[in-house]
């Protein structure tokens, strides 16, 4: 009788149990299926394909008096700027900058000219801008730079060619970081030259 009343207590046990564990597959089903719906909509709405991107206007878009219309072509596009400097870069920067081109025979020269003068750090926001934004600039080399496009129709053969836009989201996010240092301010303020 004890040994019965033990095994009703067991089987009742195991069902509450059972249940128990359904109740907590079944929530976790809807919160699952509730999150998915909700990644959906912020995709379809844009919101996880927002970038940021870092962009140089490099020491001779500044000497030839290109800032303005640069600025002009991104703005008209519809690209938002989150933040603007206008600076000039430290050689460590720059080393920084480029040091996965450090083995290249232009490596030095390129150093040289991103330090000769100030340049206008902007981060531009937006939906896949880091692609728009490389679209815009246009190719590296000015003989394949398409007319159109800012390299296109500003650069001419040679290591000068007016502007800089990262690549990847992962150097977008070092980019913004290295040159927008956020409680850095004294690294800021050594860059800082003011225009003559
Ligand atoms: N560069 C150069 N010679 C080359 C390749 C690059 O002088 O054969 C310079 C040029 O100023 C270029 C920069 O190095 O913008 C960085 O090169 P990268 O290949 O990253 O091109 P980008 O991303 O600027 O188009
Ligand atoms: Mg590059």
């Amino acid at each position: 009788m004890v040994n019965k009343l033990f095994l009703i207590d067991g089987v009742r046990k195991f069902l509450l149990y059972l249940i128990a564990r359904m109740l907590i597959s079944f929530f976790t089903l809807i919160v699952g299926l509730l999150r998915h719906q909700y990644n959906k909509g912020i995709k379809k709405k844009g919101v996880y394909q927002m970038e940021r991107t870092l962009v140089i206007i490099k020491p001779d878009g500044v000497r030839r008096h290109l800032i303005g219309r640069i600025i002009q072509r991104f703005e008209e596009k519809g690209l938002a700027i989150t933040e603007m400097k206008f600076a000039t870069m430290t050689k460590e920067l720059a080393q920084e900058h480029y040091h996965h081109l450090s083995g290249r025979s232009f490596f030095d020269e390129l150093i040289d000219y991103m330090t000769s003068g100030p340049v206008v750090y902007l981060v531009l926001a937006g939906e896949d801008v880091i692609d728009i934004v490389r679209k815009m600039v246009g190719a590296t080399k000015a003989v394949d730079a398409v007319p159109g496009t800012i390299r296109g129709d500003y650069a001419l053969p040679g290591t000068e060619n007016i502007i800089h836009a990262s690549d990847s989201r992962d150097a977008a996010t070092n980019e913004i970081n290295r040159f927008f240092p956020l409680f850095d301010t004294k690294k800021q303020k050594s860059e800082i030259v003011h225009p003559e």
